[in-house]
């Protein structure tokens, strides 16, 4: 009933708001817009009834910015955290390949938390879930609902919803939850961030029903700061920690090898692995990321100008590569953190 069809506005208010953070102008937004309606309707050539109380730029945000189609990665791609790949996989990506079995007593609960120090892999869960069970990835950061949606994030919330209940099944992944769902009460807290708050925790509520298959997956650095409700609503927690020295071992040789980089022994890989006790995911990375420049760097030292230099004749990269490599980067996660995540997890964890 109270739907407005996306018509060109000549005051430029329909689009203002989202053609400055999309950087489209209203024309180009406007089409936008209505590419995205077309593609929500029905067979009847209808909006569903969840998206017709829906700002239309809101959803065209939402379809364009906030929804993956193709996430792109799978569970070969992240390095160890068999625990957290074995529970997911019991209590996602069956229950979205199979609702039918998994009903009754078997219904999976509808929110999971991964909580664990950052760039270990959390993000790459999400989108794993969303490509191996075929569900359409929808990735939010919920600060950027406090800043950049600024009096805003409700509508958003509810249309972040409502977008993913027409696009079952559908995999909302909420980064840095704690922003959203913290327990901090302080004075200073906005009347505007309590009302964001409440309207999440309601849309959590109302998809809670056997017929929806969306599942929200909500990663957090700082799982202390998420207060009770949250915890309730997020029934299976899990502990992301730093990866092994297997799964470090495993990201050196992934990465290079898929650029044909890899030589090193297992002597250079025992020696890297001792020297990156306490190393993210993503600082591993980075590392090789910065020893692969090695090569290309003594090639240039040694007066090789970079136009002419063959691909060829680069050597691979070393042990040394590393060693000097590791003076730049540093690992990102303190010792000190790692005991705090330890406690969250004993205290609220899903340890099995
Ligand atoms: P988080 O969400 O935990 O902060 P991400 O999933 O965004 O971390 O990881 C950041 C990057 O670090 C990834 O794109 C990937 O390149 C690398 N990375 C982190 N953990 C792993 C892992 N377990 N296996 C492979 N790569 C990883």
């Amino acid at each position: 009933g109270n739907f407005v069809p996306p018509i060109r506005s000549n005051g430029g208010n329909v689009g203002n708001m989202t053609s400055r953070i999309a950087g489209k102008g209203d024309d180009a937004l406007d089409d936008s817009i209505k590419r995205c309606m077309d593609m929500l309707c029905g067979p009847d050539g209808e909006l569903p009834e969840k998206l017709r109380n829906l700002e239309p730029r809101l959803i065209e945000h939402i379809s364009n910015e906030i929804m993956d189609r193709d996430p792109n990665v799978r569970w070969d791609d992240i390095a160890g955290l068999d625990h957290a790949k074995k529970c997911v996989t019991e209590m996602v990506i069956w229950p979205l390949l199979r609702p039918d079995i998994f009903k009754g007593c078997r219904s999976p609960g509808r929110g999971l938390l991964l909580f664990g120090p950052p760039g270990t892999g959390k993000t790459m869960i999400g989108k794993a879930i969303a490509g191996e069970a075929k569900a359409t990835f929808f990735y939010i950061s919920a600060s950027s609902l406090t800043s950049k949606w600024i009096g805003e994030g409700e509508k958003l919330v509810r249309a972040l919803f409502g977008v993913a209940s027409c696009r079952q099944p559908a995999v909302i992944f909420v980064d840095e939850i704690d922003s959203l769902l913290s327990q901090r009460k302080s004075e200073g807290e906005h009347e505007s961030s309590r009302r964001l708050k409440t309207q999440f925790l309601i849309e959590m509520e109302g998809f809670d029903s056997v017929s929806e298959q969306i599942l929200l997956i909500g990663a957090t650095n700082r799982p202390q700061e998420l207060d009770e409700a949250a915890r309730r609503r997020l029934t299976k927690r899990l502990y992301i920690p730093l990866p092994s020295s297997d799964a470090r071992v495993w990201i050196i040789r992934n990465l290079l090898e898929k650029d044909g980089l890899f030589k090193l022994s297992k002597d250079d890989t025992d020696t890297i692995c001792k020297l990156t006790e306490g190393y993210s995911g993503s600082d591993m990375k980075n590392l090789v990321k910065d020893a692969s420049m090695g090569p290309l760097r003594e090639a240039l030292r040694q007066g090789i100008e970079i136009t002419k230099l063959k691909k060829e004749d680069m050597r691979p990269v070393t042990l040394q590569d590393f060693e000097d490599a590791l003076q730049e980067v540093r690992p990102s996660v303190s010792l000190n953190e790692l005991g705090t995540y330890e406690e969250w997890n004993k205290q609220f964890g899903s340890l099995s």
